[in-house]
């Protein structure tokens, strides 16, 4: 966990990386036009973490966030959100673990929708370790006005040099515990792993879907790789695991584009 203020700017405000435009890369809603908030602080320390100035000391050093109140993150938002007059636009949480600010969340994002009616979706990335989704206290009116929210819970696996922390039974508690509904899981809640070369990776993840009971379709692999030509050297070879097993292949189609770069 990152000790340095991440966690204790003033009081009303959230720990903001960064927010742009761009389109969605990995996922359900690849291609979509979407605008990310990039929140700081993050729980867990991948060896591979792309936004290490998230939630590393050193990195936090050199790019420290802003601490941004409600009406200032909307104000960003809405200068980023292209008016198309249509809801086409997706408004993507992400990070660091954005669900470690939940509960300014759950107040600050109904405000935030309403203010910017081009937002037609939200979508969380998430580790899948700080909770399940949002719930917000608001009227039945007020909920139905809400656009529709997705998960893209990327569990972490040992791999990703966090030990314990992502064990498999830490993985079945947060799957069972947070990510569940009843007996079923929502159509809304993509489970995203990101897949090293280590052949215990797709063990592990087969393990998860059986003892979950996790449909195929509810599960991409996505290669492990920060460049364009990590990606196009593994996609290949997370394809041949995921076809046969029903599962999705997500690449990072924004790194496929303009390459291993902040802001896109
Ligand atoms: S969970 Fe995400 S943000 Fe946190 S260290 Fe891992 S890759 Fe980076």
């Amino acid at each position: 966990m990152t000790n340095l203020n991440v966690f204790n700017g003033p009081e009303d405000t959230l720990p903001l990386a960064e927010v742009f435009s761009t389109i969605q890369g990995e996922g359900r809603l690849t291609g979509r036009p979407s605008t990310f908030v990039r929140l700081s602080g993050c729980n867990l320390q991948c060896s591979w973490c792309d936004t290490p100035y998230t939630w590393r000391d050193d990195e936090l050093a050199k790019s420290p966030p802003q601490h941004v109140t409600k009406e200032r993150l909307t104000s960003l938002v809405a200068r980023n959100v292209p008016a198309s007059g249509h809801r086409t636009q997706n408004l993507v949480l992400t990070g660091g673990e954005p669900l470690l600010h939940r509960k300014k969340l759950e107040t600050w994002l109904p405000y935030l929708l309403e203010a910017i009616p081009d937002i037609g979706s939200v979508e969380f990335e998430t580790n899948g370790t700080a909770g399940g989704p949002l719930t917000f206290d608001l009227s039945v009116e007020q909920l139905f006005n809400l656009p529709p929210f997705f998960y893209n819970v990327s569990l972490k696996l040992p791999s990703s040099g966090n030990d314990k922390l992502v064990s498999k039974s830490a993985l079945l508690k947060h799957i069972d515990t947070s990510w569940r509904s009843g007996d079923k899981f929502s159509e809304n809640v993509l489970f995203k792993f990101v897949v090293t070369n280590a052949a215990e990776d797709i063990e592990l993840i087969d393990g998860l879907v059986d003892a979950c009971k996790i449909p195929p379709s509810a599960i991409a692999l996505m290669p492990q790789g920060k460049t364009r030509e990590d990606q196009l050297a593994a996609l290949e070879h997370v394809a041949s695991l995921a076809i046969p097993r029903g599962y999705l292949v997500s690449a990072r189609v924004h790194t496929l584009i303009w390459g291993d770069k902040r802001g896109v």
